[in-house]
């Protein structure tokens, strides 16, 4: 396997490739197999963070992660994103990265102004999941920040095998409030003056959906909101917010939707953007105790317990340079924001090791495939094969 600089080109020309070929678009072919397998719970450290600040035993702000959780797992400490002629170092690359195991896999699926539309265009783990077994897709989840609704386009990719039929479901702060202006205005609940506002403002929030794919939530989806709501109401000044939201949302879903895979897009490290470093650290801590709280549930779950893969893994790193005039970037492709890590634990996988041999982010998607036992037709890698006892 090829780590260092890339291009394009070998990508394109498969792809190219296989359009000659004239697949024709798969109908939906429905899985026969129940799966038997482990939980898989992937947290997308996320918003970019730095090795140093967070697997480093000297500077952690992530004590639960570095010092407690790495007993329990494989920590590999050198994981790379490869370096690729023209792609950034960013959320949705490394996030797409990690749910297909290719790089590049994304296409612009009609970004107009500040709304970014990038799908995955190879399929994503939900898909291979869903396609392979049978799943509902509130069994296979995506918890998402709430000011990033352009994070609900992971769900599914444009590959014509796989798409929208194997879908994850979403949860997000975004998808509620949709739900909820959308219940809102079915029951006609407030006054002419309330529904006109709760209209547009629902048309607002809908220019985020995919054109043609607008989100339709399954009945266990009503259901989990609808006991939200009774629990939280309509102020959204309840629940948590930020990263800590989403391992509320994560938490209440393990108990009420019991997914057999689950990824947490968590996002808080990257308000560093904006120059103030306490953010970011703060964010790594949250992220740590959100982890914390996760790992608890599953041990203390009949569901979860004994039987819960964890991988843990940032999407990007972040500039290394003490020079620049805001530190902490991570779009000017340096180094370090090429270089991230990987902790994964659970039954099956070796405890208390530290794999120190570079790895590479596109072998994650492969990896959770050996795990759940589908294979990851289209990801560039295989799996990481040593983390296995
Ligand atoms: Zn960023």
């Amino acid at each position: 396997m090829a780590i260092g600089r890339r291009t394009f080109t070998g990508g394109i020309a498969a792809s190219l490739a296989a359009a000659k070929l004239g697949f024709v678009p798969g109908a939906a072919e429905a899985a026969t197999r129940s799966y038997r397998g482990p939980n898989v719970v992937i947290v997308r450290f996320g918003g970019g963070v730095r090795r140093r600040e967070t697997v480093d035993p000297e500077h952690s702000f992530a004590p639960f992660l570095r010092h407690t959780l790495t007993k329990r797992g494989v920590l590999i400490p050198d994981v790379r994103i490869a370096e690729i002629d023209g792609m950034d170092t960013s959320h949705a690359e490394g996030t797409i990265n990690i749910l297909t195991g290719r790089y590049a896999a994304w296409r612009d699926a009609g970004s107009t102004g500040l709304t970014r539309k990038i799908v995955p265009a190879a399929p994503t783990l939900f898909e291979y999941f869903r396609k392979a077994f049978v799943v509902p897709a509130h069994q296979s989840l995506l918890i998402n920040g709430e000011d990033r609704p352009q994070e609900e386009f992971y769900s599914f990719g444009t590959h014509r095998h796989f798409g929208v039929a194997y879908r994850s479901e979403v949860l997000s702060l975004y998808r509620y409030k949709i739900w909820n202006l959308g219940r809102k205005l079915a029951r006609r609940d407030g006054s002419d003056e309330d529904l006109v506002a709760a209209s547009k403002k629902l048309a607002e929030l809908k220019e985020f959906e995919l054109f043609g794919h607008e989100h339709v939530p399954s009945e266990e989806i009503e259901k989990f909101w609808s006991g939200w709501r009774s629990e939280f109401g309509d102020s959204g000044l309840v629940n948590q917010r930020g990263d800590r939201l989403l391992t509320q949302l994560a938490l209440r879903a393990m108990k009420e939707l019991r997914p057999r895979l689950m990824m947490i897009n968590y996002q808080d490290p990257d308000y560093v953007h904006w120059g103030n470093a306490s953010h970011y650290t703060r964010a790594i801590a949250i992220i740590d105790d959100g982890l914390r709280q996760l790992v608890s549930a599953a041990d203390t779950s009949d569901h979860y317990r004994g039987r819960t893969v964890f991988v843990i893994l940032p999407d990007c790193g972040r500039d290394a340079n003490p020079l620049m005039d805001v530190p902490f970037q991570h779009h000017f492709n340096t180094r370090s924001a090429h270089e991230i890590w990987a902790l994964i634990l659970g039954p099956g996988i070796e405890k208390g090791r530290t794999l120190d041999k570079v790895q590479d982010q596109s072998m994650i998607a492969p990896t959770v495939g050996a795990v759940m036992g589908f294979r990851t037709g289209q990801a560039e890698t295989g799996p990481i094969s040593e983390i296995f006892s």
